[in-house]
């Protein structure tokens, strides 16, 4: 199987750098290969791509970001050259929120167009070790919170300026006072947002409750989510799905 490591280059507020989503992208990788697990042949991990579909931050400094179909193309190129190897398992490792949609349609493409098993896992959603932050910052700490800053302070400390760490409040937590249902991840009807929306830092989150263990904790937990993920594609049986031509 082959595997893309996906992420971005965008503001994460007056703390983090922009290459936040990288770090933390590669961080849980390492992790996660750097212990022997079962496995079933060979990972190929392809070069990490390190930017990709950042709309929502593209209104402050430093964001670099391609557009939804090139992100989309650059996917479906990168797996063409991995079925003309012969490996029909591509697993997508995404860290960035924000282009889980390109990955979902570039996948789907990849499916329809050579029969390839394309799996997608998202770092953010692998759950953290029970407990370790409250469910308010879970679920309204999108971005720049104590997740990120608790991992950067474990996988790259001298890139953060401790001096700008702060409680950056959203809009979500405003808004869930009122609302059962609206939010802009949800819990049921969500709408597009640009990171300024939610915070005019261009962050969210409770920075200040971060610290470098918790930081480590949470990558162990989700590089040892990332060698399951690995080891339950490697196990997939192809014959399941329709070959086709
Ligand atoms: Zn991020």
């Amino acid at each position: 199987m082959a595997l893309l490591p996906m992420a971005a280059t965008e503001q994460h507020g007056p703390h983090l750098p922009l290459s936040t989503d990288a770090v933390i992208c590669q961080g849980i990788l390492d992790a996660a290969l750097s212990q022997s697990f079962e496995t079933q042949g060979s990972v190929i991990v392809l070069p990490l791509q390190g930017v990709g579909d950042s709309l929502e931050h593209t209104d402050f400094p430093g964001t670099l970001s391609l557009s939804a179909d090139t992100v989309t193309e650059v996917i479906f190129q990168l797996g063409t050259c991995v079925r003309r190897t012969g490996i029909r398992k591509l697993l997508i490792f995404n860290s960035h929120g924000g282009q889980t949609q390109v990955i979902d349609i570039a996948a789907l493409k990849l499916r329809q167009e050579f029969k390839m098993f394309v799996a997608k896992a998202h770092s953010f959603r692998f759950g953290l070790p029970e407990g370790i932050v409250a469910d308010d910052e879970l679920r309204h700490g999108l971005h720049g919170g104590a997740v990120e800053t608790s991992m950067m302070l474990h996988l790259a400390p001298d890139l953060v300026r401790q001096d700008k760490v702060s409680a950056f409040g959203s809009i979500g937590q405003v808004m869930a006072r009122d609302n059962n249902h609206l939010g802009p991840e949800g819990p049921r009807a969500s709408f597009a947002w640009s990171a300024q929306d939610l915070n005019p830092s261009g962050t969210t989150g409770d920075a200040t409750i971060a610290t470098a263990e918790m930081g480590r904790r949470m990558v162990a937990h989700a590089a040892d989510t990332l060698r399951q993920v690995i080891h339950e594609v490697q196990s997939f049986p192809m014959t399941i799905l329709i070959e086709g031509s």
